[in-house]
């Protein structure tokens, strides 16, 4: 296992960014999906050891979360969510500069930043200053400071933020490569279920500072509860409302058609029993297969 966190709290003061977070990333390029707010951000600053856990244990490669962030700066990269750039520095310098700032001599800094920035397709721009960067040129030099020291493991914050659709289908075709030629375990936070499932094999959803669900993308497809879609003739209100009563959650599209989320405890027969006593009528019943949007939209409340 490459990271584990046991039971990790974290409070800003009066606020819970943490309310006891459990899990296991294994190998390869693993999600962190969650809306704003969730606790990403406060996660893996806390697996960095940049803020150090109210209680509960972790280890990143083996590094223990609260004495070792040294140790675990050496094997990981970050990109993190904010700019962080040194104005008056071209690429290169900059570039260099974390190089050493995480323990490698000047002139091994030096050359290993020419490479990443050619790596990240900013060869051409390396010695531009770096305020005249675009915002895809920006994540792309953020991207090579994290990768500047050979680590392990890339942590990155948000790597599409502020890209419009060209600047991220690069960025995240860069990542894909990362962890698929250059066996680097990459870890992506990310409010966009759609960037993960590009680049990712499993997935941590974090809602409210909790993990709402983990595991491999495939399994976390299949369950936890059952889409129908289903048409229906009479007054459906009654129905629908009977349904919502028993947490089931319920989305009509423009097309007359009612999407109805199962839960575990429910099965069809009870669908066509509140049917039955509402006055309605079922036209059409198939169930659909449950997508990961589907169980992100349920898991964290939003659509
Ligand atoms: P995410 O990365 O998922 O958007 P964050 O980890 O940034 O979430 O934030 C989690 C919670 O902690 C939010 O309620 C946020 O407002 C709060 N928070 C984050 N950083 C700070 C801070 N420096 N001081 C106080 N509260 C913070």
């Amino acid at each position: 296992m490459n990271i584990e966190l046991r039971d990790v709290q974290f409070s800003y003061g009066p606020v819970k960014a943490l309310d006891g977070v459990t899990l296991q990333i294994g190998e390869g390029a693993c999600g962190l999906l969650g809306p704003n707010g969730a606790g990403k951000s406060t996660l893996l600053k806390v697996l960095l050891g940049f803020l150090r856990p109210d209680t509960g244990e972790g280890l990143v490669l083996g590094h223990d979360i609260r004495k070792d962030s040294f140790g675990i700066r050496r094997v990981v990269g970050y990109m993190p969510e904010d700019d962080c750039f040194i104005p008056g520095l071209d690429a290169v310098a900059f570039t260099a500069l974390f190089g050493e700032l995480s323990g490698m001599p000047r002139a091994e800094a030096m050359k290993r930043a020419h490479d990443v920035l050619y790596y990240v397709g900013l060869g051409e721009a390396r010695y531009r200053n770096l305020e005249t960067y675009s915002a895809g040129m920006k994540q792309r030099l953020k991207l090579a400071q994290a990768l500047v020291h050979d680590p392990k493991i890339l942590f990155l914050d948000e790597p599409t933020a502020n890209l419009d659709p060209q600047g991220r289908t690069e960025i995240l075709e860069l990542i894909a490569d990362i962890s698929s030629k250059k066996d680097i375990h990459v870890l992506i936070s990310s409010h966009i279920l759609t960037d993960i499932e590009q680049t990712c094999g499993s997935l941590v959803i974090l809602n409210k500072g909790k993990v709402a669900a983990q595991g491999e993308l495939a399994a976390l497809r299949e369950v936890r509860f059952s889409l129908y879609e289903l048409k229906a003739k009479g007054e459906t209100g009654p129905f629908l409302e009977a349904l919502r009563h028993g947490e089931c959650r319920v989305e009509e599209t423009e097309d007359g058609i009612i999407k109805i989320y199962l839960p575990e405890a429910m099965g069809r027969r009870d669908v066509f029993r509140l049917a039955e006593e509402s006055g309605i009528q079922i036209r059409h019943f198939v169930k659909s297969r449950t997508s990961l949007e589907d169980l992100f939209a349920r898991t964290v409340g939003v659509d």
